[in-house]
């Protein structure tokens, strides 16, 4: 096929770049802080099971202990309630995880309010500017939080009232599940909802709008600042863990140069 013959040869030649959008995991990567009485995820850890040694004089390998939902992540539509009859994340089909994407960035005003909203006016905006969203494709909504992931207080920025963190509004979740054709949202926060969205109507509604309609989410993006606004291509590597809700996953861009 010609078309991946141009594309082997533009990886070959650097006319189309390799963007690693994943966070790095560790004890450090910030984990979502739920309050009393809900269950929280532990934070990622990890042991030797032998390094060279007497117990494995060879070979060096490890065990994990973390959450589905821990650093960059994959929503499965079967993590929320509204999708509890949908897919778990070993039944999301592949064709789905390499898809187009569309940047939207709002990194100068969440700048200015941490606690900043994306509404179906500022997605028609950009699409009057770039043209419709991408059909199967995300929406991937920069904020520049991906510049406060080395430090779990910074990240959830929490204060008495609770978190303040960017996301879409009750209205904007809405429309993005269920008027447009993209296969979900992807955000460089600890979830796909903003921080206050414990108080919307419905609470989380990025969850249980776009998980309700069979949509994903992706969650704990960097360097979004490294794509354009429309033109590159995802791939989206959550690991099928059987009625899994989420994984922890790679993701790649491709964007041509
Ligand atoms: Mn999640």
């Amino acid at each position: 096929m010609s078309v991946l013959s141009d594309l082997a040869a533009g990886l070959g030649r650097g006319s189309v770049e390799v963007v690693d959008l994943t966070a790095t995991l560790s004890g450090r990567t910030p984990v979502i802080q739920l309050p009393e009485p809900f269950a929280d995820t532990p934070p990622f850890s990890m042991e030797p099971l032998s390094r060279y040694d007497d117990a494995g004089p060879a070979w060096y390998w490890n065990v994990m202990r973390l959450g589905e939902h821990t650093g960059t992540h994959f929503d499965a539509p079967v993590h929320w309630v509204t999708g509890r009859d949908s897919l778990d994340v070993s039944q999301v089909p592949p064709e789905h995880l390499v898809a187009p994407a569309a940047v939207i960035d709002k990194s100068a005003e969440v700048a200015e309010n941490s606690d900043f909203l994306l509404e179906i006016e500022h997605v028609r905006a950009w699409e009057e500017e770039h043209g419709p969203l991408p059909e199967g494709g995300w929406l991937l909504f920069r904020t520049g939080w991906d510049a406060r992931s080395h430090d779990q207080e910074a990240f959830l920025n929490a204060d008495g009232d609770g978190p303040h963190t960017p996301g879409p509004s009750a209205a904007c979740a809405c429309w993005l599940a269920e008027e447009t054709d993209i296969v979900g949202l992807g955000v460089e926060t600890v979830g796909t909802d903003a921080g206050a969205a414990a108080t919307f109507d419905p609470p989380f509604p990025a969850h249980s709008y776009l998980l309700g309609a069979g949509k994903y989410g992706l969650t704990q993006l960097q360097d979004l600042g490294r794509l354009p606004a429309t033109g590159s291509v995802l791939i989206v590597a959550p690991l099928p863990i059987e009625d899994g809700s989420g994984s922890p996953c790679r993701v790649l861009a491709l964007v041509g140069r």
